[in-house]
């Protein structure tokens, strides 16, 4: 009977290699969660709506002005999904063709533009960054574009925490221009809102930028994301929306989360993070166990440690999570922290100074 099911799946689904997230690896019995780049505190939000029996509008009009005023834009440039990786998936639904059509992404970066093409059996072009500058290789980009519709960029990007030069991204839109969308993922911008790229939606019909609530908001656990891109593009990734991406209470608590004054607490949160990561990175370049400590313009660092299976268990074993990067491409022997309170930071550094004691490297 198993059997005769396993049949009936897509051969691409058969062979999809899911998208390991932090809540699906897990932790153990973890007590300083520094995995999935979440705000390390909660804000209390308390619901305003009280009724539920009817449906939701499709992209509610408070939720829509509120974002479009955080951003500075028009109404109609801006489209709410369900997270952010609902607008990574709507682009490659309604832009590639199964099977014909290719995106670009460049590695090592976050995994749910690949784990999404090959859901859609979309084709890939993995353009790799330049090892340890994580800047664009342009030219291969440029020689590789052909079929491609979507090229997508992480920026800061997830896991290694650089900034994409503006010089750059800019030379992208020009050699994509009347070829490809050029998808700027800004999950973390708020950690360095300078190098945002939305003033230049004015200027290239062919730009996207993907936005979330759950990192520099703290609100994970609403999926609130946004896709904001010129009218045509917003209008065309709403026939292929699914009817209701938003509840009536993940609606009710975003739009609170919008207003002036929730605002100003999330920047000022972000400013206590930002500080937090350079006390931990001073703090970590001082101790024997660590090969490299990449810049970061995020609330996260990207680590290269000596001996670093032993001390991400040694970690693990004591409750505080990390993610393992070991895997990806350019990332051997690297681990990404999320940036917590500064006394997580501080239960970090003590582990780690007793294991550079008691250990030679
Ligand atoms: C966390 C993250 C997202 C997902 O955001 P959600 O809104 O929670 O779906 C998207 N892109 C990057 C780079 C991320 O790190």
């Amino acid at each position: 009977m198993i059997n005769n099911v396993l049949k009936l799946v897509r051969y691409n689904i058969k062979k999809l290699r899911p998208y390991q997230s932090a809540r699906r690896i897990g932790g153990g019995n973890g007590l300083i969660w520094l995995n999935a780049n979440e705000s390390p505190l909660s804000i209390p939000f308390k619901l305003k709506k009280k009724s539920f029996n009817r449906y939701p509008e499709c992209q509610p009009i408070d939720l829509i002005s509120s974002y479009a005023k955080y951003v500075n834009l028009s109404f109609e440039q801006v489209l709410a999904t369900r997270g952010a990786d609902e607008g990574i998936e709507l682009l490659i639904k309604a832009f590639c063709e199964p099977e014909k059509d290719a995106i670009i992404y460049c590695p090592p970066t976050y995994d749910m533009y690949q784990v999404n093409a090959n859901m859609a059996n979309v084709k890939i072009k993995e353009i790799p960054t330049i090892k340890n500058t994580w800047e664009l290789d342009l030219l291969s980009i440029q020689s590789n574009l052909k079929t491609v519709k979507l090229v997508y960029i992480c920026n800061p990007n997830n896991p290694t925490g650089n900034i994409i030069l503006k010089k750059d991204l800019l030379f992208l839109l020009k050699i994509t221009l009347g070829r490809a969308l050029v998808v700027i993922d800004e999950a973390y911008i708020e950690f360095s809102p300078e190098d945002s790229m939305v003033s230049f939606l004015k200027d290239y019909s062919h730009l996207v930028i993907l936005r979330t609530l759950s990192k520099a908001f703290g609100l994970a656990g609403i999926r609130c994301g946004f896709t904001l891109a010129n009218k045509v593009i917003i209008e065309i990734l709403n026939k292929v929306i699914t009817p209701y991406p938003i509840s009536i209470p993940v609606m009710d608590i975003a739009v609170q989360s919008l207003q002036k004054n929730y605002i100003t607490l999330m920047k000022d949160r972000v400013s206590e993070l930002n500080l937090n990561r350079i006390w931990l990175i001073n703090q970590l370049n001082e101790l024997d166990c660590i090969d490299k400590v990449f810049e970061s313009h995020a609330n996260y660092i990207l680590v290269k440690f000596f001996m670093f299976e032993k001390i991400f268990q040694m970690l693990w074993n004591k409750g505080i999570i990390l993610r393992n990067q070991n895997n990806k491409m350019n990332l051997k022997e690297c681990i990404r922290i999320s940036i917590g309170t500064r006394s997580e930071c501080f239960s970090l550094i003590q582990e780690l100074k007793n294991f550079s004691k008691n250990n030679i490297f």
